[in-house]
């Protein structure tokens, strides 16, 4: 039966390779930085494709953090939260989660993937209805599947196709709004200022999945609500800990104190999963408040953003546009796209090729990703590898 299954399963594998689709892994040896060691290939390698946004995961006080929160708390908790897992630590990240969502509660859970699957069929159930953008992350899509809500698709960032789908459920219980605050393959910023116009009109929730956006978008990093001057009027937004906030892992909802304590009570993840581990915890409260301490680090994000999307196009890439610190180039079809990071990392630079199914066919991109710590030399660096590679593969 096992040798069946495995024949099946490398028939399946053999047609990706073919295909030229079929996803490497490298591997790193050190933390995560601007530059990294790898087990493939010698010398520093430069990352332009982590979510390491503000350069703290290997911050030395995130490290310390984690360190001691092992220490004093030991490798988990042996438990979910309901029944003996939950951590004085666990109160502490959710006022520092709250404090910079600007929300009056919030709960963590291993994974913002958690998060949404936790949060969607928890809020949403029969009677309800959720209209979801069309580019939104996998978790928010399953987490939209497992509910028994009416659930509606409105085409990407498209304002009059989401008030038509709201009117189409207007009789329905609960009405809630899913977006991504930044479309991680896009780097485009959901429309937020509309959105809560309609959610108003409609009598709407907004579910606001910030993982891009937390740590990156506004001035002080808050998220994309604060780059729209919407803050209040989101009812729900979920993150991510393991992209700007220090990078390990662990997701939370940030939201009112009912959501909170029905959550605590319902959602699935939270009575079946264990807890988020204290190191991560302690590690993520600290990268919360180097943010609050350096927003400078937002603003060099964005310089550098700025910066590369400007010398790409000064060679001739045609970069998305946006705000964000997402910078894709398209490149067609996921073999190619594949070819083209290959030939960058032989030139010294780690960016991966995305291709189907994670975005759709003839869409396969490199998404180039800033990271605030990046020097000026840097960015010098890989510009001048895009431009050797780009001619050599007669995209630019
Ligand atoms: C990365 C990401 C997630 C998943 O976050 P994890 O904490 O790694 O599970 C969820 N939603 C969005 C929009 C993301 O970009």
């Amino acid at each position: 039966m096992t040798e069946a299954l495995d024949d099946s399963l490398n028939a399946d594998l053999a047609a990706m390779a073919k295909a030229g689709t079929l996803k490497s892994f490298r591997h790193i040896t050190g933390p995560m930085d601007t530059e990294v060691g790898m087990a493939e290939k010698a010398g520093r390698i430069l990352v332009l494709s982590s979510n390491n946004y503000l350069g703290l995961a290997d911050h030395p006080e995130v490290i310390a953090a984690g360190k001691a929160a092992l220490d004093k708390y030991g490798a988990g908790t042996a438990s979910v939260r309901f029944i003996c897992g939950t951590f004085a630590i666990h109160q502490e990240i959710e006022q520092s989660l709250a404090r910079l969502s600007r929300t009056h509660a919030a709960l963590t859970y291993v994974s913002c993937w958690a998060a949404n699957t936790g949060l969607i069929p928890a809020v949403a159930g029969e009677g309800d209805a959720i209209v979801s953008d069309a580019l939104n992350h996998a978790s928010l899509i399953d987490g939209c599947r497992v509910s028994k809500a009416k659930r509606l698709v409105y085409r990407h960032s498209d304002m009059d196709d989401l008030r038509d789908k709201l009117a189409e459920v207007r009789e329905a219980r609960r009405i809630f709004i899913v977006t991504d605050g930044v479309f991680s393959m896009e780097g485009d910023l959901a429309k937020l200022p509309d959105i809560v116009h309609l959610a108003k009109r409609y009598n709407a929730s907004v579910i606001l999945d910030d993982s891009h956006g937390t740590g990156v978008m506004g001035k002080h990093g808050r998220g994309t609500a604060e780059h729209w001057g919407v803050e209040s009027q989101i009812a729900i937004i979920t993150g991510t800990l393991g992209k700007a906030l220090g990078g390990a892992a662990g997701g939370y909802v940030a939201g009112s104190e009912a959501l909170v304590k029905y959550l605590s009570q319902v959602s699935r993840p939270q009575l079946f999963s264990n807890a988020l581990p204290a190191t991560i915890a302690a590690s993520a409260k600290k990268a919360i408040e180097i943010l609050e301490r350096e927003p400078e680090r937002v603003t060099r994000l964005h310089e550098l953003a700025k910066t590369m999307r400007h010398g790409l196009k000064e060679l001739g890439f045609k970069p998305l546009e946006g705000d964000s610190a997402i910078v894709p180039i398209i490149v067609g079809d996921t073999a190619f796209a594949i070819k083209m990071s290959q030939e960058l990392l032989n030139e010294g630079i780690f960016i991966t090729g995305f291709g189907y199914p994670v975005v759709p066919e003839g869409t396969a991109r490199l998404r180039i990703q800033m990271c605030a710590t990046l020097t000026d030399e840097q960015i010098a660096f890989a510009l001048e590898k895009f431009e050797v590679v780009g001619k050599r593969l007669g995209v630019i």
